[in-house]
């Protein structure tokens, strides 16, 4: 059965079907807004609705921690922190993901850029085609981080209350270190000097599309997919 319509074969029809804006978004996107927006639980709608690879820089610093390399060990104590890691360390992390072939038509970068440092950066070596900025308050943020619990054998994330993980998996999550009512205050600090006013910054380049986070999952995503769909014409 071909189910998007259209004369190819039923293979590539399923294809265009899953990822309709494979084509029509050019570039780069990223998924941008306070910690525990929402944005790894949106990331796999997005990525594909528009073919594009996920990257979070949140999983490739924690894969570093675990592995012990340099680089974990540079990231470590400020990501306990609810720091930022320094700039440098990060945009050399994804200007060598971006050489990847499979990075050609565009990356869904979860996650980065969080300083205007790190959008200049970007801006030098990809075009970012829209910015997702999903909109939470900080009062309903705490109660999500604090809640949120991973999957370590799919990375599929669950909340407690929210998005309840399933009985065969409930007794199997973990809860990441930084994800503490203590840790949460930092990185919201943070996330209000060094991350939100590239919020202006992507505005003024027309490309970010603002996002009512504040509601049930997949609501959001519905959001999320009609923006990019209008966007892209
Ligand atoms: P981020 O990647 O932006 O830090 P996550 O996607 O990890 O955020 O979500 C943080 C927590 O909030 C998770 O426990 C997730 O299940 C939950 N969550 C995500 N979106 C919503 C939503 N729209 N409503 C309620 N809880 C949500
Ligand atoms: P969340 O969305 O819940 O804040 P992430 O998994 O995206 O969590 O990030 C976890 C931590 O990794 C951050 O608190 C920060 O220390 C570090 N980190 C991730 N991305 C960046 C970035 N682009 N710049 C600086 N530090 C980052």
């Amino acid at each position: 059965m071909v189910i998007c319509g259209g004369s190819r074969t039923s293979h590539d029809a399923l294809y265009l079907c899953l990822a309709p804006l494979r084509r029509a978004v050019d570039g780069s996107i990223v998924l941008f807004g306070p910690p525990g927006a929402g944005k790894g639980t949106q990331a796999a709608r997005i990525s594909l609705l528009t073919g594009k690879p996920q990257v979070s820089t949140g999983d490739m610093l924690r894969a570093a921690v675990a592995a012990d390399t340099e680089l974990g060990r540079e990231a470590k104590s400020y990501m306990e922190a609810g720091l930022l890691v320094p700039d440098e360390v990060i945009i050399g992390l994804i200007s060598e993901r971006l050489k990847k072939p499979d990075a050609e038509s565009g990356l869904l970068l979860d996650g980065y850029p969080r300083t205007i440092v790190q959008a200049e950066s970007l801006d030098k070596i990809e075009s970012v085609a829209a910015v997702v900025s999903i909109e939470v308050p900080d009062d309903a943020i705490v109660r999500r981080i604090v809640g949120r619990r991973m999957d370590p054998e799919t990375g599929q994330i669950y909340h407690i209350d929210f998005n309840p993980p399933p009985e065969e998996i409930a007794n199997r999550v973990v809860q990441r270190k930084d994800d503490n009512e203590e840790t949460v205050r930092s990185r919201l600090s943070a996330y209000h000097e060094q991350t939100a006013p590239l919020a202006n910054w992507y505005g003024e380049r027309g490309v970010l599309l603002r996002i009512d986070g504040n509601k049930g999952i997949e609501v959001v995503g519905d959001s999320i997919e009609s923006a990019l769909l209008e966007m892209s014409g």
